[in-house]
């Protein structure tokens, strides 16, 4: 059913992950897939290993959003991954026989300064790199929501509500629902800081900015996924949801409250 065929594995280049993957470029080339050795050329990006090899598989492809992207784990089933190494004939059929299904997923674009904008599939976090709270002005569209004064604070897609999000008592969201929901970590509430002290949830066209006082304490870690970036003096945060989706490969029969399900129950 999958008429694209041009298929870049994305792995860790370690030996072990190359025993690992050979089978599995073996088995398409065997049903017809054409393996490509840049990302340019590929129309259908593999990510071998878990979770996290997904996550650094989307940013380093550049959210590709004329592209399929399949998550292959090496261990367990995960969020991203539908399918496992240990049952690569399965995933073959399954493609054959329509049992699987694309699914559109939500990522954020967030801007900082006047840099280039970055995306996150699961979420941006900004946190304090000191032991020194920091304070952010909290904007949403234009309206001037609240003053934090803490940790930091986390901004998920629904896909990343189950990560970082959900340990500080964020909601999951359905990935059906096109939004972006913000988390707070470690507010400061008391008679002189006030914060809505819960996360909440923003619809498809909301603007949020975090602007971050500029009180000598203004290099916060900002986390774009799995990865820190580099920035280190930070004033405005802009985020929204990008007008790309990243479509994923996945089965029908594996549902994201399955998933929830199986993980959390
Ligand atoms: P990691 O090795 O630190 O693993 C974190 C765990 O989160 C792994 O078990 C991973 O499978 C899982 N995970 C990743 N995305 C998920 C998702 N969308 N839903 C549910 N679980 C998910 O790092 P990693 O595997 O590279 O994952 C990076 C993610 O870890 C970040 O995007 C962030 O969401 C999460 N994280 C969580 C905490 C926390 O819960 N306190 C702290 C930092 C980062």
């Amino acid at each position: 059913m999958i008429s694209r065929k041009n298929l870049y594995f994305f792995y860790k280049q370690t030996p072990d992950m190359q025993e690992i993957v050979t089978p599995l470029e073996d088995l398409a080339e065997e049903n017809g897939f054409h393996l490509v050795h840049t990302i340019d050329e590929a129309n259908i990006i593999v990510s071998v290993g878990g979770d996290n090899a997904f996550l650094q598989a989307t940013r380093k492809t550049g959210f590709r959003d004329d592209c399929l992207y399949i998550g292959v784990n090496t261990d367990q089933l995960g969020f991203y991954t539908d399918f496992t190494i240990s049952d690569q004939k399965r995933m073959i059929q399954a493609m054959k026989n329509d049992e699987v299904e694309v699914r559109r997923y939500p990522v954020l674009e967030v801007t900082i300064d006047n840099e280039k904008p970055i995306f996150c599939l699961n979420e941006c976090s900004i946190r304090s790199n000191v032991i020194k709270t920091f304070v952010i002005d909290v904007v949403i569209d234009e309206f001037p929501f609240e003053t934090f004064r803490g940790d930091g604070m986390i901004v998920s897609t629904p896909t990343g509500s189950t990560a970082y999000n959900k340990s500080v008592r964020g909601a999951v969201i359905d990935p059906t629902l096109p939004s972006m929901q913000v988390s707070e970590l470690a507010s400061l509430n008391n008679n002189q800081y006030r914060t809505l002290g819960t996360s909440f949830v923003l619809g498809p066209d909301r603007k949020l900015l975090l602007n971050v006082v500029q009180d000598g304490n203004d290099h916060p870690i900002i986390g774009a996924d799995n990865e820190a970036l580099s920035i280190r003096h930070a004033k405005q945060i802009s985020i929204k949801l990008a007008d790309r989706h990243i479509k994923v490969l996945k089965l029908k029969s594996n549902s994201f409250w399955q998933k929830v399900q199986r993980n959390f129950l």
